[in-house]
């Protein structure tokens, strides 16, 4: 039994049209998403096989394939739940208030992911987090799936940044991609991840 799993898109194919393509997100999703998935998992075989014939000496770069695919899983299994044919505008509630709080202002914090994002130099995302020690949001620019990241903040709402995440239909536009994405964003996914992240 594989320990991860390729979870099932929330919604059809084409459901993120006109803003993101069908072909996109099922290459995205089946291809580039399902191959972390088979990465984490042939990773963890290596590491018990290596384990069990009691040689660790390739445990470096081991160690960083499973950091690369793992991350990339918990990414991407984020970033579909985050994204909905009904999303867009601003959050509400609990969220907005964390969001003023640690940003001052919603247009302060959208234009600081956006630009996290736009500016990722190659590949990696633009990450909305909860950081606990503070208590409070931050806002990581990721290279790769896992690398520039402050350990120990959770995930909220991620942007891929990544070319296959937009080239096919925004070539080398990336901005362009990442203000259609703000009207995907379901701000109530978004809000559940942080009930789920911050303390009581
Ligand atoms: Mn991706």
């Amino acid at each position: 039994m594989p320990i991860y799993e390729l979870p099932d898109l929330p919604y059809d194919y084409s459901a993120l049209e006109p803003a993101l393509s069908g072909e996109i997100i099922e290459l995205h999703h089946d291809k580039h998403h399902a191959a972390y998935v088979k990465g984490a998992n042939d990773t963890v075989e290596k590491l018990a096989a290596a384990r069990h014939a009691g040689d660790l000496g390739g445990i470096v770069g081991l160690e960083k394939t499973l950091a690369f695919n793992l991350s990339g899983h918990v990414l991407h299994s984020i970033y579909w739940e985050n994204l909905s044919p009904d999303g867009g505008g601003e959050p509400t509630g609990e969220l907005a208030s964390a969001v003023a709080e640690s940003f001052g202002s919603f247009a302060g914090f959208r234009a600081q992911l956006t630009a996290a994002t736009a500016t990722v130099q190659g590949s990696g995302w633009g990450v909305l987090a909860w950081e606990p020690l503070a208590g409070r949001l931050i806002v990581s620019q990721v290279y790769g799936h896992h690398e520039n990241v402050g350990i120990g903040s959770t995930p909220l709402l991620v942007f891929d940044a990544w070319e296959h995440a937009y080239y096919l239909q925004y070539r080398n536009v990336r901005p362009d991609y990442v203000e259609r994405l703000w009207d995907l964003v379901n701000w109530e996914d978004v809000s559940a991840r942080l009930t789920a992240a911050r303390p009581v």
